[in-house]
């Protein structure tokens, strides 16, 4: 099969043919129709990470159609629509009977054993690294049933594709991490495809004031289009205290999906009393937050990381696609471009331009 392979950290993404193994044990065989380019996959195809040696095929916001399926899977049939999710969870462990799949305690039973099983994915006989246990920069991928939620089959590939990172991320810190209730007032600093659905949700948790934030008037302007009350240009005004101006003194909830110390700091000033700090994005490596222990104590704040919106995909992903089904979470805003599996370099380039949101790989 013909896949999108990083060969070398920094060295773009190459089209070549892999190898894919037949699904064994509880494998599922996917035939990927939409690959979403999340920044993540790009930041690890660009800084050498020990996880994830070269040649890998990454590519973890994939939907498609189920091929076929190992001896012990059970969950989907040949021919359901079924989108992938990073989030690598047992199904038996302490947090995943507690419903808490994201700090799933045994993550690698959804994987391969490296000693005894053959890989995944391999070329000339040597194995290729399958990026999150995913890799859907690809015509095809072999993942574990658990990485995969069956969603209806009139929800389009595209953005079907976005549901299992950005969505999931997104939406999910405003819903399950910092549990958003009607009336309540939220700001979120970076309005790009992760910050768009936490305003988006937001909205449909009812918030009465949703301040966004960020340095491009362009994804501002979207962001008002997914239910944003007020936007700031934090490149041009000071956003802590247009925030604290805009809803009389700060507000309940901040979301940092920049993720860096200075927006995270910035999160932290701009929430009001007993608020609360989500930090949902890392740029980079992020860098260390100084904190100050009596404003801690005396303003009553709680600082909270929130990894893939405190998702269980099994759960959260069939209500955000039938939340889409019913027009009150846009997704078709967010796919900017579609691109063929051999464009990767220039989807990833045309990120920068800010009248876009996100590319998705539709044409394999
Ligand atoms: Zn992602
Ligand atoms: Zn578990």
């Amino acid at each position: 099969m013909k896949a999108a392979v990083v060969d070398s950290v920094g060295g773009g993404f190459a089209l070549q043919d892999v190898d894919i193994a037949e699904p064994l044990g509880r494998e599922v065989l996917v035939e990927v129709r939409a690959s979403g380019l999340c920044h993540t996959d790009l930041t690890v195809a660009t800084h050498a990470f020990a996880d994830f040696p070269t040649p890998v095929v990454l590519g973890h916001e994939m939907a498609g159609v189920v091929g076929g399926l190992g001896p012990e899977a059970r969950a989907f049939a040949v021919g359901d629509h079924v989108v992938g999710c990073l989030v690598q969870w047992c199904g038996s462990c302490p947090a995943c009977v507690d419903g808490r799949a994201y700090q799933c305690g045994r993550p690698g039973t959804t994987l391969r054993d490296p000693v005894r099983d053959a890989p995944r994915l391999s070329r000339a006989g040597r194995p290729v690294t399958q990026g999150m246990g995913l890799g859907g920069f690809a015509q095809h991928a072999l993942v574990h049933e658990n990485q995969l939620t069956a969603v209806p089959r009139r929800l389009p590939f595209a953005p079907a594709a976005l549901l299992g990172c950005g969505v999931l991320t997104g939406a999910g810190s405003v819903l399950n991490g910092a549990r958003v209730r009607a009336g309540e007032t939220v700001a979120v600093i970076g309005a790009g495809g992760v910050g768009l659905n936490a305003v988006g949700a937001a909205r449909i948790a009812g918030a009465s004031r949703i301040v966004a934030i960020d340095v491009r008037d362009a994804k501002l302007r979207r962001a008002r289009a997914f239910g944003a009350t007020d936007v700031v240009n934090s490149a041009t005004t000071d956003a802590v205290t247009a925030v604290r101006e805009l809803t009389g003194g700060g507000v309940r909830h901040a979301f940092d999906v920049v993720g860096v110390a200075a927006t995270t700091e910035q999160a932290l000033r701009m929430t009001a009393l007993g608020g609360g700090v989500y930090v949902v994005g890392l740029a980079g490596s992020g860098g260390d937050l100084k904190l100050s222990l009596p404003r801690l104590l005396l303003e009553q704040k709680s600082i909270q990381g929130l990894i893939m919106g405190s998702g269980n995909p099994r759960r959260d992903i069939p209500r955000y696609a039938d939340l889409y089904l019913q027009g009150r979470l846009d997704l078709d805003a967010l796919v900017s471009r579609q691109i063929a599996l051999g464009e990767i370099d220039t989807g990833y380039a045309s990120l920068r331009d800010p009248e876009v949101a996100r590319v998705v790989i539709t044409s394999f």
